[in-house]
C-alpha cells in the first residue's frame, strides 16, 4: 500500500520523501485546488519530478478544478508540459479536463480526484472503462463499501484519505464559499466559511446579533472534525486499498513530516495494531478534534465539533535543521525558544529522536544569545552527531 503525502512547495516535498512518503501530490500555479498554497512554478515542477524519481518515488499533479471555457485555452499546453517532464499521474475531477488529458498527455496516468465524488462501484467501473488508472474515493465511504468496490472492480487502483481536514459537504459539492464570498472552492479559492462562527439576525433589526448556542462555547455548526484513521491501517490493507492519502498542501513542513512518518510506521507494521506512541505523535501536530468519520457507518454522529473551530496545539514547530557539522547543528528558526527550555529533535527514523535542555545558543556571528529570532540561523553544540533532516519542536506549556 502506497503512502501519499501532500506538498505545498519544494521543501515540503523533500521532507515528505525523507519522512517516508512513497508518492507526493502537488499543484502547479494553475488548475489545482489550493490557490492559496505556494504551489510549484514550472521550474519547480521539473525539479520536483526529478527529485522524486531520484529517490524512486512518484509525483502526482492536481489539475482538479471544474473548468470553465476560459480555462480550456491554456490547458492543452499545460497538460503537454506535464507529460514532457514525466509526472507519474495527473489528478482530475472534470470530464472535460479528462478528455483533454487523454488527448494532450496520453502517456500520463489519470487519477480521478475525490472532488469527482466517486461513491459506488458502478462509478468506479465507469471511470475504469474510460481509462482512469486510479480512483481517489469520496471521503464519505466506509470500509465495507471500499471492500466491495475492490472486489467488484479489481483492475483499478483505489486511493483513500486517511488523515486531515474534512469538508462538511461532499468534496466538490460545497458552494458556501462561492455563495458568501464569491470565491469558489471548486476553483481552489475556498475561504473556509464552514469554520466561521455564525449568529442569527432578525430581519427588522440589522446589526443586532443573536447568539446561537449549541453549547456554552458558541456554535460552529458546519465545523468538521479532522480525519484520523491511523488505527484502521490494518483494515485498509486487508481491503486491498492501493494508496492512502494525507490531506494538507497548506500545512507546515513539520506537519507533513510528522504525519507522514506516523503513517509510514503504521504501514510498515502491517496488520499489527498501531502502537499508542505512534497514535500519540499525531496529537503533536496542530489539529482539530479527531474523528474516524464514516469509516464504520455513514450515519456517524462523530463528525462535527460545534464548540470551536480552533486548532488544538500541544507542540510548536521551532525550525528545521539546515546543516550538521560534527556535533554542531545549524537550525533555520521559525519560532522562538530560549536558553533553559526543553526542545525536541525529530528525524525520519523515530529511534533517532532526541530531547535536550538548551544550554547555549550561538547566532550567525558566533555570539551567545538567550532567545532565538524567527528567520535567522542559530547553532547548538551537542554531545553527539545528529542525523540529517531533523525538525525541531517544543511542547507548549500553558502558563
Ligand atoms: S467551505 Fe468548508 S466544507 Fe466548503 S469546501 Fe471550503 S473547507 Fe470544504
Amino acid at each position: 500500500m502506497e503512502l501519499l503525502a501532500p506538498a505545498g512547495d519544494l521543501n515540503k516535498l523533500k521532507y515528505a520523501v525523507y519522512y517516508g512518503a512513497d508518492a507526493v501530490y502537488a499543484a502547479g500555479h494553475d488548475f489545482g485546488l489550493r490557490a492559496k498554497s505556494t504551489n510549484f512554478s514550472r521550474t519547480n515542477l521539473k525539479e520536483a519530478v526529478d527529485f522524486c524519481h531520484q529517490y524512486d518515488r512518484k509525483l502526482y499533479i492536481t489539475v482538479n478544478i471544474f473548468a470553465h471555457n476560459s480555462d480550456l485555452e491554456q490547458l492543452p499546453e499545460y497538460l503537454t508540459f506535464l507529460q514532457e517532464i514525466s509526472v507519474d499521474a495527473i489528478i482530475i475531477s472534470d470530464p472535460g479536463v479528462f478528455a483533454l488529458a487523454r488527448e494532450f498527455a496520453p502517456n500520463v496516468a489519470i487519477h480521478i480526484s475525490t472532488q469527482a465524488n466517486v461513491t459506488s462501484w458502478s462509478a468506479v467501473d465507469f471511470w475504469y472503462k474510460l481509462g482512469a488508472k486510479r480512483i481517489i474515493l469520496a471521503r464519505e465511504l466506509g470500509i465495507n463499501e471500499i471492500t466491495e468496490i475492490k472486489i467488484k472492480v479489481p483492475g483499478i487502483e483505489l486511493e483513500t484519505f486517511v488523515h486531515g481536514a474534512m469538508c462538511m459537504s461532499y468534496s466538490g459539492r460545497c458552494l458556501i464559499s462561492a455563495f458568501l464570498n464569491n470565491r469558489s472552492a471548486n476553483r481552489g479559492l475556498c475561504t473556509q466559511p464552514c469554520r466561521w462562527e455564525y449568529n442569527l439576525i432578525e430581519k427588522s433589526r440589522p446589526g443586532e446579533f443573536f447568539k446561537i448556542e449549541e453549547d456554552e462555547r458558541g456554535s460552529y455548526f458546519f465545523n468538521s472534525k479532522d480525519l484520523n484513521l491511523i488505527k484502521r491501517i490494518p483494515q485498509l490493507l486487508e481491503a486491498g486499498v492501493d494508496s492512502i492519502k494525507i490531506e494538507g498542501r497548506m500545512k507546515s513542513l513539520y506537519y507533513v513530516a510528522a504525519v507522514t512518518r506516523a503513517y509510514r510506521t503504521a504501514i510498515d507494521a502491517g496488520t499489527n495494531i498501531v502502537s499508542s506512541s505512534i497514535q500519540e505523535e499525531l496529537n503533536k501536530v496542530s489539529h482539530r478534534y479527531y474523528s474516524e468519520a464514516f469509516f464504520d457507518k455513514f450515519d456517524s454522529t462523530d463528525t462535527q465539533y460545534y464548540g470551536s473551530s480552533a486548532y488544538i496545539r500541544e507542540y510548536q514547530f521551532l525550525g528545521e535543521v539546515q546543516k550538521v557539522e560534527g556535533t554542531s547543528v545549524f537550525i533555520s528558526i521559525k519560532a522562538k525558544f530560549c536558553v533553559g527550555e526543553e526542545i525536541e529533535f525529530i528525524f525520519p527514523d523515530n529511534k533517532d529522536d532526541l530531547r535536550i535542555k538548551v544550554e547555549l545558543i550561538f547566532n550567525e556571528e558566533n555570539e551567545h544569545i538567550q532567545l532565538t529570532k524567527p528567520n535567522t540561523i542559530i547553532r547548538l553544540d551537542l554531545d553527539k552527531k545528529l542525523p540529517e533532516w531533523g525538525i525541531v519542536r517544543k511542547k507548549i506549556i500553558e502558563e
